[in-house]
């Protein structure tokens, strides 16, 4: 069974009281996750270090960055290098969310060389594909996916692509409350599974998680998860809701 995961992206919410006792009630409920299991937590930079020492005697759950810098070290004022990431004992990190997509402008030659650097540190990426809603509208988001995918990742090789996760988020879905349907997720899912085995091979193709994101909720989160090619979430909003977490980690596909 390929890996399943709840991940959750705090983006710049939470104070850091607030993210220890969302961190707290979530551990307290101690849910055991097996080797095919991780709930993973994309927290901002500064709550890294508690987090890590807060999930540090869990098995199978990791803290993770939501960025790092496409530059190794050096002049960056406000940066973050994966290798600092490395240093605190971060193995996660996501990137080329949407909103780094939109707002900062990360591109994807950008994003490849944060990859790289990610990869280069031992760190997993969790790397974010997913189209507009004009882009769906005329129906090029396969295509459009597939670029994402050649330009930021086609070019490692079978070991590397195997450690990366993918998230697919339709950026009309990301804290819109418009859900993709099951049906929609799914073809996606399986089409970036295909492009996979294209341009790899089926059994690379089959190993690497899947995750969908776009108003992923505690009420049709087992419903996503339930597709075949769908291997979890990564969540926004929900993630703020300590009981809305758990289940959508208990939602989890068995
Ligand atoms: C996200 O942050 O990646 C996301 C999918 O947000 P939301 O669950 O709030 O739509």
């Amino acid at each position: 069974m390929r890996q399943q995961i709840a991940a959750a992206n705090w983006k710049m919410n939470l104070t850091y009281q607030q993210g220890e006792q969302l961190l707290d009630t979530i551990l307290k409920e101690d849910i055991r996750l097996d080797s095919h299991h991780q709930a993973i937590f994309a927290v901002p930079f500064p709550y890294l270090i508690m987090a890590n020492q807060k999930l540090a005697g869990k098995t199978n759950y990791f803290a993770s960055a939501q960025n790092c810098s496409d530059q190794k070290s050096g002049a960056y004022t406000g940066e973050v290098s994966a290798e600092q990431l490395k240093s605190i004992g971060i193995t996660h990190c996501v990137l080329g969310h949407s909103e780094r997509r939109e707002y900062f402008s990360e591109r994807n030659q950008s994003l490849a060389e944060r990859v790289k650097l990610c990869l280069a540190n031992d760190i997993i990426p969790i790397f974010c594909c997913g189209e507009t809603l004009s882009i769906r509208e005329v129906g090029a988001q396969e295509g459009f996916v597939e670029t994402q995918l050649m330009e930021s990742l086609f070019h490692f090789s079978e070991t590397e692509i195997k450690k990366i996760i993918i998230a697919y988020e339709p950026i009309w879905a990301i804290g819109t409350g418009k859900t993709a349907s099951v049906e929609q997720a799914q073809e996606m899912h399986a089409h970036i599974r295909k492009i996979f085995t294209n341009h790899y091979n089926k059994a690379t193709a089959d190993h690497i998680p899947i995750l969908y994101g776009g108003s992923v909720k505690a009420n049709n989160a087992a419903e996503l998860f339930s597709s075949p090619d769908v291997d979890g979430g990564l969540v926004g909003g929900a993630s703020l809701v300590a009981a809305d977490f758990l289940t959508i980690m208990r939602s989890l596909k068995k």
